[in-house]
C-alpha cells in the first residue's frame, strides 16, 4: 500500500490545474491508500462522514474531469480508480483490464495486461474500451 506526502497530493492537483482544497485532498490520500476501486458509500464511509454528499459527488466530478481518477466498469454502483495512464482533462487514456472479484467484490485495474489489439470494422470510431475480467481476486485466492 503507497503512503503518499501531503506535498506529493497538492503536486497531483496542480498537475491537473486544481487549486487544493481540503476536500480534494482527504479524498485523493483515499485513492492513494486503496488498491482497488471505490464507490462512493465506501468513500464516505472512509472520509469518516466528514463531508456532505453533494461535496463528494462534486470531488469525484472534478477528478474525473481533471484526468486523475476513472470510472471502472462496475455493474452496481459506480465505481472509481486512480489514472495510472497520462490522463488529462477530458482525456482518458486509461486502456487496462478491470477484474471483478466475486469474492471481496472489489474491482482492480489490472495496468500490466496485454490488450489484444481489436481490428474494427471500417467506419468504427472507437473512443473507449472496457474490458472486464470476473473471478477471484490475489487476496482472496490465498
Ligand atoms: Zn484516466
Ligand atoms: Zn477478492
Ligand atoms: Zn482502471
Amino acid at each position: 500500500m503507497t503512503k503518499v506526502s501531503q506535498e506529493q497530493l497538492v503536486d497531483v492537483l496542480s498537475k491537473h490545474q486544481l487549486r487544493k482544497t481540503e476536500t480534494r485532498i482527504h479524498v485523493l490520500n483515499i485513492f492513494f491508500n486503496n488498491e482497488y476501486a471505490l464507490a462512493h458509500s465506501a468513500l464516505e464511509k472512509q472520509l469518516g462522514n466528514a463531508y456532505d454528499r453533494v461535496t463528494i459527488y462534486r470531488t469525484l466530478n472534478t477528478f474525473e474531469e481533471a484526468g486523475i481518477i476513472h470510472q471502472v466498469p462496475s455493474s452496481g454502483e459506480a465505481k472509481f480508480a486512480l489514472c495510472h495512464a497520462h490522463c488529462d482533462h477530458q482525456h482518458h487514456q486509461d486502456q487496462h483490464l478491470h477484474f471483478n472479484c466475486t469474492n471481496c467484490k472489489q474491482t482492480f485495474c489490472l495496468e500490466n495486461v496485454n490488450i489484444p489489439t481489436i481490428d474494427y470494422p471500417k467506419n468504427y470510431e472507437v473512443h473507449s474500451l472496457h474490458i472486464t475480467a470476473t473471478g477471484v481476486c490475489k487476496n482472496c485466492k490465498i
